[in-house]
């Protein structure tokens, strides 16, 4: 198999691996030495490349809808129920298959535009997914599923149809019932669902009272049996959770959820411009880390970025680096964390010997550390190995 010898300014990656300047021998797309170029030294009948500026593994979004990848005019303020009927609903009726065909090609094409090259995409019907499928993104296709009362059952065969490897997104605790979850759960399948993002939720759960409930009501659609307990979404899913599973979002959490979540095995996704965008405040994602749960990062759609021409968690990261977060922390979180919420090999996602899911190289920023590419608004090239 083919040999090649990087020689790289700087080499780092979310564990803390750094090396200025750094060297990595790949046979085909695996790491075979890596360290200094000293460390490596000479080796015989091997191209050597000489790359300039700052590697790192290519990054996750563990939380899109590339369906959902349209223009459409700023909705930003509005509160999220009628966001959803109001922005969301009318895109989706639009839709005709090809259109979510072409859709899903411009959100592939928008990831790797920022370096995301794995992401967890959420998809509104069969066809996105396939489009997902045939796209040369890594990671994992979830179908998004809703139903509740006599709704439940037409969800649930939904997931028995599935291809391998698929995985299955319940929308979220107040449009799908115990039924789907427990379904879901039993497939197993890789499974993901929308958690605790709006207060509006948990009223819902708790109460089953509160603006969710009177907007399904005005649509026609809200059924007094979802099945859940009348607790917080956290424990009404945590309670049919039968093994881990991702949850998007976990904006509002109580003080017994960090335990809960992190012996559960869930791995929360956090995204952080879509939470701003409809005014989320203090997520707290910091807090999660240090109680052992996992924390990865996504950009969620493109409905709720400000960043049209692409879509990628390297703008999360730079949001939250501007909060103050940790340049190495927030690319853990956005490479090894991501693979891990999506049931991937996190290993593909750090420099150590072995298969590696791809590198982005920041060629203008030399050998200054990520936080220097977290300030700079550099965009990463693919380097192909
Ligand atoms: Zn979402």
């Amino acid at each position: 198999m083919r040999r090649n010898l990087l020689h790289i300014d700087s080499l780092l990656d979310g564990t803390g691996f750094e090396e200025s300047p750094g060297a990595m021998l790949l046979e085909g797309d695996s790491i075979v030495q890596v360290g200094t170029p000293q460390s490596i030294g000479t080796i015989e009948d091997v191209q050597i490349t000489q790359i300039h500026g700052t590697v790192t593994p290519s990054f996750v979004n563990a939380h899109a809808h590339l369906d959902l990848t349209v223009e459409s005019a700023s909705s930003k303020g509005m509160d999220f129920m009628p966001w959803v009927k109001e922005v969301v609903a009318p895109i989706r009726m639009k839709q005709t298959k090809e259109d979510v065909q072409k859709v899903v090609e411009r959100g592939v094409q928008l990831s790797k535009e920022g370096g995301c090259f794995t992401v967890g995409d959420i998809a509104g019907t069969t066809e996105a997914m396939r489009a997902f499928q045939e796209s040369d993104l890594l990671g994992v296709s979830f179908l998004e599923l809703i139903g509740t009362g006599d709704r439940s059952e037409s969800a649930i065969e939904r997931m028995s149809d599935l291809p391998e490897g698929c995985g299955v997104q319940p929308h979220a605790p107040y449009s799908c019932s115990r039924d789907v979850y427990e379904a879901a759960f039993d497939s197993n399948r890789p499974l993901a669902t929308h958690l605790a993002e709006t207060l509006d939720e948990v009223e819902c759960l708790k109460e089953r009272s509160g603006a969710i409930v009177e907007f399904a009501k005005s649509i026609g659609v809200w059924n007094e049996d979802i099945g859940h307990a009348c607790v917080h979404p956290v424990d009404a899913i945590c309670d049919i959770a039968s093994r881990p599973f991702l949850a998007a979002h976990c904006q509002y959490l109580e003080e017994h959820h960090y335990e809960l979540l992190c012996k559960a095995g869930v791995s929360v996704v956090y995204c952080p411009r879509a939470s701003a965008f409809f005014g989320h405040r203090q997520h707290p994602w910091k807090t999660l880390l240090e109680r052992g749960v996992n924390v990865a990062l996504g950009t969620d759609s493109l409905l709720c970025l400000d960043t049209p021409s692409r879509m990628t968690v390297l703008d999360d990261m730079r949001y939250l680096y501007e909060q103050g977060g940790d340049a190495t922390t927030l690319l853990n979180m956005a490479t090894v964390n991501g693979a891990r919420a999506l049931g991937l090999d996190e290993s593909h996602y750090q420099f150590s010997i072995g298969k590696i899911a791809g590198l982005n190289q920041f060629e203008k920023n030399e050998n200054h550390g990520f936080a220097k590419v977290l300030q700079s608004r550099e965009m990463p090239t693919a380097v192909m190995v």
